[in-house]
């Protein structure tokens, strides 16, 4: 089969290699469509997680099952199914300890396109298929399913860290697709008022179609200094972060209040340190939290995000700005992930 890899750092390009065997418990999905990942750019340009090579790339996808292992209950080849980028081990003890994500170590959850290969193929497999896939409702269109893999519930999961509650004041820094998904996921959960940074014209229209009431740019100054003299001088209740780099957590840790939350699902792609500021953060006593964790996967939560989209309570097209026609488009796809043009939200391909 044919896939696309990260050769090494820096280097992609097409490989052949054989189709996964399937175990007793796991799948071997067909896509019908895939997305390409801020992520992919961190881990193939920027060398995030380490050297990877001939590792086939890519984690966001839905597909159709083309084998199945004898064990597995709830599926059967010719399903089509929703497939989350995070597949964690379900009988592990990270799983039993609530945190399934990290099952097999830390991360260990994220299997695709970090310890094995991606979805970026004819073929892929996933483990623990009854655990880890949900059927794809008849009416979500595959494109708009692969933002079910990754984009909704890991900007949703920003919410949930943070406990976005009724009535609070949520800031929510970085308004890629996954910050968008973090203004939706807070919205739904009751914030009164959002506030959202970011930079380019295409993502605040969507940010405020997903519920942003007011917005800054990162680059008009200091985030902290522009939030503060839009509310007056009053901290927030909540900080999503899902942009930014090291430092973003000093403009948090300033305008988050005493008791506050921060949320990160950001990718801290390079630089050895978090910095946190002192004396905003109460000189280690201000009860100012951060919280940054992995989306949990699996097929509960898969089931549940879906039913939102399904249900038409969630949509999700407003994050698809380029959709490719074929495997051919996968590099050309990619290639803009990582220059990022002015009009770029996601870019997804249909097999
Ligand atoms: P994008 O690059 O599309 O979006 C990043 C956002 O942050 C943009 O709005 C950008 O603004 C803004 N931004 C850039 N620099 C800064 C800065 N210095 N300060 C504040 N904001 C800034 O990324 P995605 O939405 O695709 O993903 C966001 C992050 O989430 C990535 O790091 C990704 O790897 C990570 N991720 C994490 C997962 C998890 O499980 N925790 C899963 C999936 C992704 P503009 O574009 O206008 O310049
Ligand atoms: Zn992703």
């Amino acid at each position: 089969m044919r896939g696309y890899a990260m050769l090494k750092i820096g280097e992609s390009g097409w490989i052949e290699k054989d189709v996964p065997a399937c175990g007793p418990r796991d799948a071997i999905v067909k896509p019908l469509a895939v997305a390409i990942c801020t992520s992919d750019v961190h881990t193939l340009w920027e060398g995030a997680i380490g050297e990877r090579h001939n590792m086939i790339l890519g984690h966001e996808s839905c597909g159709e099952i083309a084998e199945i292992g004898e064990e597995v209950a709830d599926f059967k080849p010719g399903d089509r199914v929703l497939v989350p980028a995070i597949t964690p081990d379900w009988s592990s003890l990270a799983a039993q300890a609530g945190f399934a994500m990290h099952s097999g170590g830390m991360l260990g959850g994220w299997k695709f396109s970090n310890f094995k290969d991606g979805v970026f193929s004819e073929f892929y497999h996933v483990n623990d298929a009854d655990g880890n896939l949900a059927h794809l409702p008849e009416n979500i269109d595959p494109v708009d399913a692969c933002m079910l893999s990754d984009m909704v519930p890991t900007g949703f999961h920003a919410a949930e860290l943070a406990d976005v509650e009724f009535g609070d004041v949520v800031l929510v820094i970085g308004i890629g697709p996954v910050g968008l998904m973090s203004v939706a996921g807070a919205a739904m959960r009751g914030a009164a008022h959002i506030i959202a940074v970011g930079n380019r014209p295409v993502t605040v229209e969507v940010a405020r179609r997903y519920g942003a009431d007011d917005f800054i740019s990162y680059k008009n100054g200091p985030i902290a200094e522009q939030v503060l003299e839009l509310t007056g001088g009053v901290p927030v209740d909540k900080v999503l972060v899902a942009g930014g780099d090291g430092t973003t957590f000093e403009e948090a840790v300033k305008c988050v209040r005493p008791g506050g939350k921060i949320g990160n699902v950001n990718y801290l792609g390079s630089g050895e340190f978090v910095t946190i500021p002192r004396v905003e953060w109460g000189v280690g006593m201000g009860h100012k939290e951060i919280i940054g964790g992995l989306m949990p996967g699996g097929r509960l939560r898969m089931e549940k995000l879906g039913a939102l989209v399904a249900r038409g309570r969630l949509d999700v097209h407003p994050l698809i700005s380029h959709i490719f026609e074929g495997w051919d488009h996968l590099e050309e796809a990619l290639f803009l992930m990582r220059d990022k043009p002015a009009d770029l939200i996601k870019p997804v391909v249909r097999i």
